[in-house]
């Protein structure tokens, strides 16, 4: 019998009630291994309204306070990393070393998270006009929601609830329901490193659960990050009833590699960035924008490296590269190897149909590459989130600059040149969120913040750092004198400082 995996409500385990559940499964084995239940609209609702009730005893709550609370959760994380790590192997099916940087990558924002105190002050001018003196503060929103995508089970639920929660605000995460385990386990722990019941809650489920969290007036934010589809519907729908939303979306990353860049080190960023987590990552790069000459010498370094990846169960700690998350998601990615091949685009290694003895049922896929793949293939337009790397050939770096500035995504994108003024005007004029210089996954640190452009974010606040904060908080700005300033009688005139 498998286990069942509940929410966390008010400080405590909920069984869920609604009678509908989803199959969790273990990638490597294609085996259920739990199922997860998932809420009906009075569950989420019963959520709302723990961490409504929460609310005023929080946000009154010194921020050293809440900043203590915060480092002691980082010090719990820092004793369960092994245990998160695993859960995420388990039911995502990444190699365990990437989920411990996972881990590490989300900690990090606790970490940041503990200096709120400092991160909350704020300005404070004497005399803006004749004994007059204006101060601004910054306020908790209120109930924040986070809905968080497959991919980053423990990192992206990391990259939302304890800064809003630093800030002063409840929050009720909605994690993904392909992978639940590790992001209850947060809550869980959260609790024991002194959180107020209340303060976090989580709760699993599908679209019922989601739009109830979307139109429910008792909440005030929503931090979203998933598929560019659902990001808009829910940014959309939030921001009609009434919130602050940031929705982090899609992507298809392009690496631009210059003809004299070091191709041995830009086709190892390439593997790394191209299969790492079997191409499950926002950031992962998946086109190779190969300038001038740089085409062919770039092909012939990658394709013995692609075909001696080394696949296999998470767990394995010779595996590389592990299985995709669902059957059904290994079947969109295989489906998309088919049209590239239907749409022309020259085949070099061919990752389907791969068998792991052992494994026979699990969600394997070799790693895939494409070369002379051209803008107008689906392969080159659609995220595949896969193990799939296409290579696009360019003349010169006028026109790669131009693929991917007309691009609808613009998440991540990386140069590899040893040419100073190439890299700077890449930098300058590329129209993406973050960029990478001969560093081929530029995701800023914690105390950065996170975000991209065009249709891979919408909303003007990306996750984590200062835009966190401001995000998180609402600006009030006092103006205020005393007796000794006020002079008489009634004033008509809009109110000039003097
Ligand atoms: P997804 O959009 O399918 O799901 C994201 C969340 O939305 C989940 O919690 C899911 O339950 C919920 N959801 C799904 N369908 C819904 C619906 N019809 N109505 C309401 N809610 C719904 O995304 P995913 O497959 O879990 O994650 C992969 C995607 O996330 C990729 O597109 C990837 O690029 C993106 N992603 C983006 C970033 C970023 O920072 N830009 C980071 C990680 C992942």
């Amino acid at each position: 019998m498998v286990g069942s995996i509940d929410h966390f409500i008010a400080g405590k385990i909920v069984k869920g009630r609604s009678g509908r559940q989803g199959d969790v499964f273990n990638p490597a084995t294609g085996e259920v291994s739990a199922q997860v239940a998932l809420a009906s609209k009075a569950e989420v609702e019963e959520a709302i309204q723990a961490a409504q009730d929460a609310l005023p005893g929080w946000a009154a709550t010194p921020p050293l306070t809440r900043a203590r609370v915060m480092f002691r959760y980082k010090q719990l994380l820092e004793q369960h990393v092994d245990e998160l790590a695993e859960m995420l192997v388990n039911e995502h099916g990444k190699v365990l070393d990437d989920a411990r940087g996972e881990v590490q990558r989300g900690l990090e924002v606790v970490e940041f998270a503990c200096g709120i105190p400092h991160l909350l002050k704020g300005e404070f001018t004497e005399s803006v006009g004749t004994n007059i003196d204006s101060y601004s503060m910054r306020q908790p929103v209120g109930v924040c929601v986070g809905i968080t995508p497959f991919n980053f089970p423990a990192m992206v639920p990391l990259w939302m609830f304890p800064m809003a929660i630093a800030c002063g605000n409840t929050f009720i995460l909605k994690p993904s329901e392909k992978d639940p385990s590790a992001p209850l386990r947060l809550a869980e722990l959260f609790m024991e490193a002194g959180g107020p019941k209340g303060v976090l809650n989580v709760v699993n489920g599908d679209k019922e659960a989601v739009d109830t969290l979307l139109t429910d007036p008792r909440v005030g934010a929503v931090s979203f990050v998933g598929s560019t589809a659902i990001g808009e519907y829910i940014y959309s729908t939030a921001a009609a009833h009434g919130k602050r939303v940031q929705a982090l979306c899609g992507a298809k990353n392009h690496m631009v590699v210059m003809p004299d860049a070091n191709i041995e080190k830009a086709s190892d960023a390439l593997m790394g960035a191209g299969y790492g987590a079997a191409g499950e990552r926002c950031m992962a790069i998946s086109v190779a924008v190969a300038v001038g000459d740089a085409g062919d010498r770039l092909i012939d370094a990658l394709e013995p490296k692609v075909r001696a990846l080394k696949v296999g169960p998470g767990m394995d700690p010779d595996s590389q590269m592990g299985p995709l998350v669902t059957k059904q998601h290994l079947e969109k990615v295989s489906g998309y190897v088919d049209l590239g091949v239907e749409e022309g685009a020259k085949l070099v290694v061919d990752g389907r149909n791969l068998h792991l003895q052992g494994y026979e049922n699990g969600h394997f896929m070799g790693g895939t590459l494409f070369d002379q793949v051209t803008p107008d293939m689906r392969i080159y337009r659609e995220e595949i989130f896969g193990p799939v790397l296409s290579v696009v050939r360019a003349p010169d770096f006028k026109s790669a600059l131009k693929l991917v500035n007309d691009h609808e995504y613009g998440n991540g994108t990386s140069i590899y040149t040893q040419d100073g003024d190439a890299a700077r005007a890449f930098a300058s004029n590329c129209n993406i969120g973050m960029v990478g210089v001969n560093i081929p996954i530029p995701v800023p640190m914690a105390f950065h913040s996170f975000g991209g452009w065009k249709r891979s974010a919408f909303g003007d606040h990306g996750m984590y750092g200062m835009d966190a904060v401001r995000f998180y908080t609402k600006l009030k700005t006092i103006t205020s004198r005393w007796l000794t300033g006020m002079t008489g009688g009634a004033e008509f005139a809009f109110p000039v400082m003097r």
